[in-house]
């Protein structure tokens, strides 16, 4: 592990844009894990960027605090991560790019903003980690990535919500319809995709593979990853979190709680399990601060998109003929 000396304010003074950096937790610009803050895709393996939305919420707003605070929550992960062993910024190249610039009165502009902020990440040859924001950001998010990596993709979704509720209407912005729609324009292979911890009705999964949260609970953690890794083989995966997968005990801070979900460790052991996966993309949303207690959900969100970090560092590791040694995970 590096260590570089710095005298605060690492996301704007680091030196390299690897390694960690010594700066106190409650001190200096929350950059998401002290990354460095800038523009810059050079050399870049993965881009942490926020979309601050919540115009598309159905019940309660405040989405748009989410990234800001999962950045916040973030700050003491700036090591290695258990039980990986690693620090995902060893390996990896990874930068905060800030946020995508929204119009909150332009709802028809919102779209088209978020699929160009991607395309620039993206056609620079850099991963995306996104952090929402409401789940509609998934939806210009996935067009950007079947752009470059083609469609239709694979997508793991953890979610209280299948989000496949039928919506006709071309002009809403709906984080409860955007998967129906991203399925009809050929975005999502349902029948090689999977939703995790779903505990909401609906009439029409459209051929999504649906391990609910009760599958979960009965099954256990290896029989559902295993499950997972079935369904989507070695396509090109798109893993979005909704951080309402897990149950309100564990992640109070969202719009539309629903009870009965998974625990934090839960969700965590799956994740850690999924190493054979081809992650091209993935996000954390719904993180809304306004009804966060103790920054509970944020640090949920925050250790979420730091284990996918470690995810993909160690997927990038074996890719390139040297595996990691994961202590714990993989097991
Ligand atoms: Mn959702
Ligand atoms: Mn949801």
């Amino acid at each position: 592990m590096t260590d570089i000396e710095t005298h605060g304010d690492s996301a704007i003074t680091r030196p390299t844009i690897k390694g960690y950096a010594r700066e106190n937790t409650f001190s200096g610009i929350a950059s998401f894990m002290r990354r460095r803050y800038t523009k810059d895709l050079a050399g870049v393996d993965v881009a942490v960027s926020g979309i601050p939305l919540d115009i598309a919420t159905t019940h309660r707003s405040g989405t748009r605090l989410g990234p800001a605070a999962i950045r916040a929550a973030s700050v003491d992960l700036n090591w290695p991560i258990y039980p990986w062993g690693f620090g995902p910024c060893d390996l990896l190249s990874v930068i905060d790019y800030g946020d995508c610039w929204i119009n909150p009165h332009r709802q028809d502009t919102i779209f088209d903003a978020i699929v160009a902020h991607a395309r620039t990440i993206l056609n620079a040859g850099v991963t995306m980690l996104t952090l929402g924001g409401d789940h509609y950001v998934t939806y210009p998010l996935l067009r950007a990535h079947a752009e470059k990596f083609g469609r239709p993709l694979s997508v793991i979704h953890f979610d209280a919500h299948s989000d496949t509720w039928a919506d006709d209407d071309e002009r809403s912005v709906n984080h409860g319809t955007m998967f129906y729609k991203a399925v009809r324009e050929g975005l999502i292979d349902p029948a090689s995709s999977v939703q995790v911890g779903i505990r909401t009705w609906n009439e029409d999964f459209m051929g999504f593979n649906v391990l609910g949260a009760d599958r979960v609970h009965a099954s256990g953690v290896p029989a559902t990853a295993a499950r997972i890794l079935e369904i989507v083989g070695d396509r090109p995966v798109y893993l979005t979190f909704d951080i309402d997968c897990l149950d309100p005990a564990y992640a109070p801070g969202t719009g539309t709680p629903v009870s009965g979900g998974l625990s934090a460790s839960q969700a965590l052991a799956i994740l850690r399990l999924l190493l054979p996966v081809r992650l091209i993309g993935m996000d954390v949303v719904e993180v809304s601060p306004p009804y966060d207690h103790s920054e509970i959900t944020a640090l949920a969100g925050a250790q979420i998109a730091a284990d996918l970090l470690c995810l993909l560092a160690a997927q990038r590791a074996a890719a390139a003929g040297a595996p990691l040694t994961i202590p714990v995970a993989g097991r």
